[in-house]
């Protein structure tokens, strides 16, 4: 079987190489054509020896996850559905803004955390995505935006917010953050690769201790027994733990705050009296608030708070010193937005590969 080199981080690429017999520089030179031209033909990548571009054609590819779908907003959001096998699709999302250009990737096909309205929770867990499959949806976003990496006036930050838990999914992640940070591949700064957690602790730890980027903690409920059900993993961590490691993860960050991310569900999680257990909560931890209104999908149970009720909630946040934003419900029109990216996901790909398929046959 052809080794992959999207599965390498540059330590890797390099070990492999020596394999070989080749050069730590030449592995830089493939690492550059790989990710930062976004080349997958050997034969273009001119300035490699014939010999050694015939012996990477003969064991190795540059397999990205096929792109199956791309849509995009009328907001100018656009989603890239994938095909990872055995009908599983996952999705990205580009966020285009003024200052900035967000990519939203996913590193579980499911998620076994069963959040209670969380739509990719409710599908169930799949399995881990390879380093190949997360960081080669930065890959296909920069070529279908036309884009090279480096060029910060596209995709200039990248969050792990998509499908799925990155910390449960920790090696190939790291990897992956890896391959963005580097100069010789995505060259991101550390402050602007943000990994999203329900807060699994001791995976936050190894974070800082290994690749130490932004941190997002999913919170949404003030005490353990609303989290304990809106969470089910609060139960093994509660959120005395989770503070704790919040604060530990600070001593390492690139950001001198953890942005806690808080979903908006009517009646559940969103009185006054739950923003002020917050803000007791969060006393010993830095911090920003992200306000996620609730996003509906079938069968959830829950309803998103209504728009003034989420500006009371924000309103104590603020009027306590903090940084508090709502964050914008954007690419609702093709169901990109947060915990609806599984959506239909499972239909909906099975769908997209079913036709993909027949148009293909239909081709043949
Ligand atoms: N598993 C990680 C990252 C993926 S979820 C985590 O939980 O943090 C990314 C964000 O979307 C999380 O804050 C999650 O709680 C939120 N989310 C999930 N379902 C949602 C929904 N239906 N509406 C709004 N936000 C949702
Ligand atoms: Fe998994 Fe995050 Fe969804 Fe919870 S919110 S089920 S951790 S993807």
């Amino acid at each position: 079987m052809a080794v992959n080199l999207l599965d390498f981080d540059a330590d890797g690429l390099t070990a492999w190489f020596a394999q070989q017999g080749e050069k730590p520089f030449r592995a830089r030179q493939v690492l550059h054509w790989v990710h930062q031209f976004g080349q997958d033909d050997f034969d273009a990548m001119t300035d490699i020896a014939k010999s050694l571009r015939d012996k990477l054609k003969a064991m190795a590819v540059v397999a990205p996850p096929p792109l199956i779908s791309d849509r995009l907003s009328d907001d100018g959001t656009r989603k890239f559905l994938f095909d990872v096998g055995g009908g599983n699709a996952i999705e990205s999302v580009f966020i285009p803004e003024d200052e900035r250009g967000t990519l939203c990737i996913s590193t579980q096909a499911g998620c076994a955390l069963d959040c209670a309205f969380c739509s990719t929770g409710k599908q169930g867990f799949n399995r881990n995505l390879t380093t190949a499959e997360i960081i080669g949806q930065l890959w296909q976003a920069n070529r279908a935006l036309g884009a090279r990496a480096k060029d910060e006036r596209v995709i200039s930050n990248v969050v792990l917010m998509g499908m799925g838990e990155p910390l449960a999914n920790f090696d190939n992640v790291v990897r992956a953050l890896r391959l963005m940070l580097d100069d010789h591949a995505y060259g991101l700064s550390r402050r602007r690769v943000t990994v999203s957690t329900s807060g699994i602790v001791p995976a936050i730890d190894r974070l800082g201790d290994t690749v130490p980027v932004a941190l997002a903690v999913s919170l949404h409920a003030p005490n353990d027994a609303l989290r304990d059900e809106l969470v089910p993993l609060n139960r093994k961590y509660p959120l005395a733990e989770l503070m704790a490691a919040c604060r530990r993860y600070l001593e390492r960050s690139p950001r001198d705050f953890i942005t806690f991310e808080y979903v908006m569900i009517a009646g559940v999680n969103d009185g006054d009296a739950h923003a002020r257990a917050l803000l007791q909560l969060v006393r010993t931890v830095p911090c920003k608030f992200n306000l996620i209104p609730f996003n509906p999908f079938p069968h959830s149970g829950f309803q998103r708070s209504a728009p003034m009720r989420i500006r009371r909630f924000q309103e104590i946040l603020l009027d306590a010193g903090y940084v508090a934003t709502v964050r914008k419900t954007r690419g609702d029109d093709i169901d990109a937005a947060c915990g609806q990216l599984a959506g239909q996901v499972q239909d909906k790909s099975r769908r997209v590969i079913a036709l993909t398929r027949r148009n293909l046959e239909a081709a043949a």
